[in-house]
């Protein structure tokens, strides 16, 4: 393991003064990923700040009727949160959906989305990954590649990223919030994540000397019709092979507005808002969801061994809004898909 620097911030403005003075350096809270990558010699930071002691641990509503989650609310706080429970239950169904009671008690939001992709290449220091080491090849594309991407892909990398709470966070229209030493800025959630192309080594937009201090939800209309469906090989503690989070609002029988993010299939949580467009004033059958599950999945391709995801995406797209629609969320707790 590599030597490393340890300090700790005091306030918001020291933990960006202390990132911008040193570009190697990165910020430490839950470490439920980054351990394990300073472990394995993936990521060799020359400091960890430990962000621990700051006041981001708070859930408070916003004058405009948002809801503020601090970034270092954990997982498990954010998902039985009454306000999420009753306004959010897609997050919260999200949230329980994903890693174990241990790790969701440590992880907090602000890490949850900057979690790196779990490609088995990258965390093999002995194989060719772009992510890792630019340049060097991407493994996966002509090898282990059943749990890749076949949205947004490039010929540099096919990761996936691995988070359930940011698919629902995409399909709620989150924002986050950042600071740096330009001052504080919101990003829309869907611009915070990128796709790979050919410099896959950056998983976001966030800038080098910024820190992710919130996540806004705007107000919600989809208490009632959601779910959030995760496909994965083992009932418990396993990274989606599919997710869908997917939220209605419905008059009538006719939808007014549809959400649709997937998670398992993409560099980022997944959305396209022309599928959204096409379900608003369509009324909420079955023939309606395959049509904006064929539209979602026109350009999906497959790399060989994960193939079979672009018909698992189809009729899962199609499982969830029907959830969805009949009020039936996906039960996080008997996790069967009935
Ligand atoms: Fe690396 Fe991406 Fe290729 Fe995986 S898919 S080996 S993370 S470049």
């Amino acid at each position: 393991m590599n030597n490393f620097e340890f300090s700790r911030a005091s306030d918001v403005a020291d933990a960006v003064r202390q990132i911008a003075e040193e570009p190697g350096a990165t910020f430490v809270a839950g470490g439920t990923n980054l351990i394990d990558l300073i472990k394995e010699g993936v990521t060799k930071p020359s400091r960890l700040i430990d962000i621990t002691r700051l006041e981001l641990n708070r859930i408070e509503q916003t004058s405009d009727g948002a809801l503020r989650i601090g970034a270092l609310v954990a997982n498990s706080d954010l998902a039985y949160h009454p306000e999420i429970e009753a306004r959010f239950p897609l997050l919260a169904g999200a949230i329980l959906a994903g890693a174990s009671p241990q790790l969701r008690n440590m992880a907090t939001t602000g890490g949850n989305l900057l979690q790196r992709t779990r490609c088995f290449y990258f965390y093999d220091t002995t194989t060719a990954c772009n992510k890792r080491d630019p340049g060097s090849g991407c493994s996966a594309i002509d090898g282990l590649n059943r749990m890749h991407a076949i949205l947004g892909t490039s010929k540099h990398c096919i990761a996936t990223h691995p988070s359930d709470m940011c698919v629902a966070l995409a399909a709620l229209d989150a924002r986050v919030l950042a600071t740096g030493r330009n001052g504080e800025r919101r990003i829309a959630f869907g611009e915070f994540h990128r796709l790979p192309g050919d410099t896959p080594h950056i998983d976001t937009n966030l800038n080098t000397d910024e820190i992710i201090t919130a996540i806004e939800l705007p107000p919600s209309r989809f208490a009632k019709n959601y779910s959030y469906l995760k496909i994965r090989d083992r009932l418990s503690y396993a990274f989606a092979l599919l997710s869908v989070a997917a939220a209605l609002e419905i008059e009538s029988g006719v939808i007014k507005e549809a959400r649709i993010a997937l998670g398992g299939v993409a560099h980022k949580p997944w959305r396209d808002r022309g599928a959204e467009e096409e379900l608003s004033g369509a009324a909420a059958t079955r023939d309606a969801f395959a049509r904006a599950a064929d539209m979602i999945l026109s350009d999906a391709r497959g790399s060989g061994q994960n193939d079979f995801k672009i018909e698992l995406a189809r009729r899962g797209i199609v499982r969830a809004l029907t959830q969805a629609a009949n009020g039936t969320p996906q039960s996080q707790s008997d996790k069967r898909i009935r």
